[in-house]
């Protein structure tokens, strides 16, 4: 792994930050990194067997005491040693443990402030781990997404993500597109060289291979941020259709009043749950019912922000009523649906009758939706199959945790950059234009892949990288 230049900057300073939620809890850990580390320790932490010293605390043991803030002893403290080069961000680094609760840990943070410690920026101990060559730029990328990962099949892929598979992936594609471009490079400037010519088969082949392996990491980018982060859904559909009942069936308890009188849910809910076990959270809205509002204008209102809301949601769940025909107003929210991640709920199955209501509203609404469902929203029943129904729409039915993934936007935009540059060398070579076409635009995808790893990252990508994290991560 590719260390950091440091270049000409002076000796970092010793940071400190609460690594801990804040607020109240069992414990807080306030942890400490940097050259100066150890000394500044010693000034604010007095074990309590008087024979040891923080000085002589060797790599992963660990000293009871007390804390001292300007002489006074405060909190009984547990001082965790870890040495340079063997730590989390590859410095000297403490980690110090206090009573939960604001007041122990700000204590604890004045007092290293006094001794010679410095506040730590957003994300600084990962940075310096990046910088010390302890975390690849994608590993410290999913840093951030472990912490923020809600449900368990997001937290596995951001944790394969931090073990290295994405790295090694993109490393598996540059080390064969190396290989492709010294061969080229040999035989375009060394041709009186006897450099066997590359066969036309076994380039397309190679850029073939690996604009595939790029597709697929760009193909399962959305999915995997579905399960990490969720997805916003928005439920919409005319007035006593279901929705609030629907809503009630995926969060479980009545979250949403239902009553039998068209118009009653007017603005929209918001609540999170998660689907099942599909390990998606969606993040719920249900919106007032989309009918012709006519004089009422806090309606009018809902209905304005139920169409918005359905151009911005990463699913839709479109309810219709099987207990009456389509109506104008169903049509329309159909194809608003249009092109969009939505799924049409057949709602009421149990006053659809013989079944041709549901074939009738399945063939008016084919043309508008990936998948259209019949349920029963009243009925418990009906969460699996629309589970099922969801992950598949969404592509995470048969993502694997343990694959590699990209896991930002930057890197979704330089895998996409390298793919399109190894396409363009595709057509390049299948349009004739000759290797050194071909060439330059190998080059560009291997600039591509290189901003993507962090190897070619600018102070200016760290800096936006780092700014999304949390002080003492
Ligand atoms: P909303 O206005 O779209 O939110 O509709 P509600 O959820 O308030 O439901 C309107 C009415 O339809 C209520 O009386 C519900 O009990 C009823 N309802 C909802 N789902 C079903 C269902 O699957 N079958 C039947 N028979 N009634 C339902």
């Amino acid at each position: 792994m590719r260390k950091f230049a440091k270049g000409e900057r002076e000796m970092p300073s010793t940071i400190c930050a609460l690594a801990t939620p804040p607020g109240e809890g069992g414990i807080a850990v306030v942890r400490v990194s940097g050259p100066e580390c150890y000394p500044i320790v010693e000034r604010v932490f007095r074990p309590v067997h008087a024979a040891k010293t923080v000085a002589a605390a060797r790599g992963y043991t660990a000293l009871l005491g007390h804390y001292l803030l300007r002489g006074v002893e405060m909190d009984q403290t547990v001082a965790l040693f870890y040495r340079a080069p063997h730590s989390y961000t590859g410095e000297d680094v403490i980690e110090l443990s206090v009573h939960g609760g604001s007041a122990m840990a700000g204590g604890l943070l004045e007092a290293l402030y006094l001794a010679g410690a410095v506040p730590a920026g957003p994300g600084e101990f990962t940075r310096r781990a990046l910088e010390n060559g302890k975390l690849s730029l994608t590993q410290a990328e999913a840093v951030m997404e472990v912490i923020s990962a809600n449900g368990r099949q997001g937290a596995a892929l951001a944790k394969t993500a931090l073990d290295g598979s994405l790295a090694r992936r993109i490393s598996g594609i540059q080390a064969a597109l190396q290989t492709l471009a010294a061969h080229m490079t040999a035989w375009i400037d060394y041709p009186e060289e006897d450099v066997p010519e590359l066969s036309e088969g076994e380039l397309t082949l190679t850029l073939e291979e690996q604009i595939g392996a790029l597709n697929d990491l760009i193909d399962s980018y959305g999915a995997g941020a579905v399960l990490r982060h969720g997805v916003d859904c928005v439920l919409l559909g005319r007035p006593n259709v279901g929705k609030s009942t629907l809503l009630n069936l995926l969060a479980g308890f009545d979250r949403a009043i239902v009553t039998p009188i068209a118009g009653t849910t007017r603005d929209v809910l918001e609540q999170a749950v998660m689907l099942g076990d599909t390990g998606i959270r969606l993040n719920l809205f249900d919106t007032a019912g989309v009918r012709d509002a006519g004089a009422d204008a806090v309606e009018a209102e809902g209905i304005r922000r139920s169409w918005k809301k359905l151009e911005e949601a990463g699913l839709v769940l479109a309810v219709f009523d099987l207990g009456e025909p389509l109506t104008p107003e169903d049509l329309e929210i159909a194809r608003r649906c249009q092109g969009r991640p939505a799924l049409a709920i057949l709602n009421k199955q149990d006053l659809a009758g013989q079944g041709e209501a549901v074939a009738a509203a399945r063939q008016a609404l084919a043309p508008y939706f990936k998948t259209v469902l019949a349920l029963c929203a009243k009925d418990s029943a009906s969460l699996q199959p629309l589970c099922d129904a969801v992950a598949r729409l969404l592509g995470t039915a048969h993502l694997d945790p343990n694959a590699a993934a990209l896991c930002s936007a930057r890197q979704l935009t330089a895998a996409r950059e390298a793919r399109d540059a190894l396409q363009e060398a595709l057509d390049s070579q299948r349009g004739g234009y000759g290797l050194d076409a071909a060439g330059v635009c190998l080059a560009d995808a291997q600039r591509a892949l290189a901003r993507l790893t962090g190897e070619d990252a600018t102070e200016s990508t760290l800096d936006e990288v780092f700014s999304t994290f949390c002080v003492g991560k």
